[in-house]
């Protein structure tokens, strides 16, 4: 017997429940679809990432993976049926888009397609009040999450790849050419590199991680977001080291991945939330337009701003495909609430550039620093670029690896440069707006809407 596993946001042969499934039913042909939509949404550097991440898994696989380019519903049915499969598995996607995909694939097979486990800790739309609605509060879902619990890891990618017995001789298709932009250096991609990450969190940082987890200059975060959005960790292995570990810095990171898991859960209950706003917290009228928006998103986006520590932010993503969740915070509340841009432009250009660029997270982090979604920040707080550095960035080290034009300011002073002759820093711009003034005016129009 042969069966298919259809690959998709699971890019790993460890902790893998839908291959070990495939493994259990016969000879597996590992496959990967190049589905054009896909590829043409996912912005420069994560495709680049993708293809590393694909080379990796078909060395893993002893080069056995199958790639094919084309549209899921037809690739897959002419594939299974190319090699007589007697079933398609896959890890359940619970997005709005990729559950359309997977049904239109169902509907196109002769042959079952089998959904095992999913990318989160609990599959969406598991955990439930006790009237069998969604969670819209995070720390009552938390309790719930833990509540409900998950399995123990699957076998490691050794055993795995034991158990496997795979399909030879069918064709594949090559791998596209795709480099990320010039000046950005993508993280190493592969199941072997992110487990590596993981072990170095666990030996270091992961002790501090409470203390620590907001300072952009430290570092001292797992960067883990890259793999998980691939799949090429799962987050039970991560739960299941954190469960031998009794600390406060432990259970920080668990929450972290709750929040991780709730905003999957939200948006599989709310799927507009991809593009909508779930409260809307300001009267139409009140957003950047035109010329304006058009010029408030380019400067924001080329690190031009004039706030020191947004602007690094938005060096850093250009530079790594990356950024700092405190910064992220920081620099989308810049934005919104500053520059009075709508959030979904924002998360648009964080899509374009983010090699974890994902859906529900991204959306949903959006949302919630603009204080529209579901347990979201309040409308009214609105990030203190300067204080925000002074507390999170207390040297300036982070701002000073960013911007080359302030490099030269020590210290804290970093982040107020206007304070200092324009001999300082002659190539940084003066800010693009006065905080204070768009604060008032961000509250103002809160009000005006409340009062309607
Ligand atoms: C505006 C905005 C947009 C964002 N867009 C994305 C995105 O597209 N993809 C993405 O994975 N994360 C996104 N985040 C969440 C967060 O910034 C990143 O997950 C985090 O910075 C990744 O770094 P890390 O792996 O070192 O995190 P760590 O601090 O090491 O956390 C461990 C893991 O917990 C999860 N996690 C941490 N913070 C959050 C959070 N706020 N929401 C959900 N999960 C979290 C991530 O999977 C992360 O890898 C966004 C946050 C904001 C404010």
């Amino acid at each position: 017997m042969t069966a298919l596993h259809w690959f998709r946001r699971d890019l790993r042969i460890g902790d893998n429940p839908a291959l070990m499934a495939a493994a259990d039913s016969g000879d597996v042909l590992p496959v990967f679809v190049l589905d054009p939509d896909l590829w043409e949404s996912a912005g420069t550097p994560r495709r680049a990432y993708l293809v590393s991440s694909l080379r990796a898994l078909d060395e893993q696989l002893g080069g056995h993976l199958v790639v094919r380019h084309g549209r899921p519903d037809a690739v897959i049915p002419a594939l299974a049926a190319e090699v007589e499969a007697e079933a398609v598995h896959i890890a359940t996607d619970a997005a709005p888009t990729g559950r359309g995909r997977d049904r239109r694939v169902e509907d196109a097979l002769d042959v079952p397609l089998i959904r095992t486990g999913s990318p989160y800790a609990v599959t969406p739309g598991r955990v439930r009040t006790g009237g069998g609605e969604g969670y819209k509060v995070f720390t009552p879902f938390r309790r719930a999450w833990q509540d409900h619990g998950w399995h123990s890891p699957a076998p490691d990618q050794h055993a795995a790849r034991r158990r496997l017995q795979l399909v030879d001789g069918v064709r594949s298709d090559d791998l596209p050419r795709a480099e990320p932009p010039e000046g950005l250096t993508l993280p190493e991609a592969g199941e072997e590199a992110a487990l590596d990450r993981w072990a170095q969190m666990l030996a270091g940082p992961l002790a501090q991680y409470k203390a620590e987890r907001d300072r952009p200059d430290l570092d001292s975060t797992s960067r883990l977001s890259v793999p998980l959005k691939w799949g090429e960790i799962h987050p039970r292995t991560i739960l299941a080291d954190l469960a031998h570990r009794r600390s406060v810095a432990a259970d920080t990171f668990r929450g972290q991945i709750a929040w991780r898991d709730f905003h999957a859960d939200v948006l599989f209950h709310s799927p507009s939330a991809r593009d909508t706003s779930l409260t809307t917290v300001l009267p139409e009228d009140s957003w950047a337009e035109g010329a304006d928006e058009r010029h408030a998103l380019e400067t924001w986006a080329a690190g031009r701003t004039g706030y020191p520590l947004v602007d690094a932010g938005m060096r850093q993503l250009l530079a790594e495909g990356w950024m700092h969740n405190r910064v992220r915070m920081v620099v989308a509340s810049f934005l919104v609430k500053d520059l009075h841009v709508r959030w979904q432009r924002g998360a648009e250009h964080f899509m374009a550039w983010l090699v974890d660029g994902d859906v529900p997270q991204n959306q949903l982090n959006w949302q919630w620093v603009a204080g529209t979604g579901r347990d979201a920040a309040p409308y009214f707080r609105v990030f203190n670029p300067v204080r925000q550095g002074l507390t999170y960035d207390p040297e300036g080290r982070y701002v000073r690896r960013w911007v080359p034009e302030l490099r030269d300011i020590p210290g804290k002073a970093v982040h107020e440069p206007w304070k200092l002759p324009e001999s300082a820093a002659p190539d940084y711009p003066a800010p693009m707006v006065d905080h204070a003034a768009e604060r008032a005016a961000t509250l103002d129009a809160y009000q005006e809407h409340r009062r309607r």
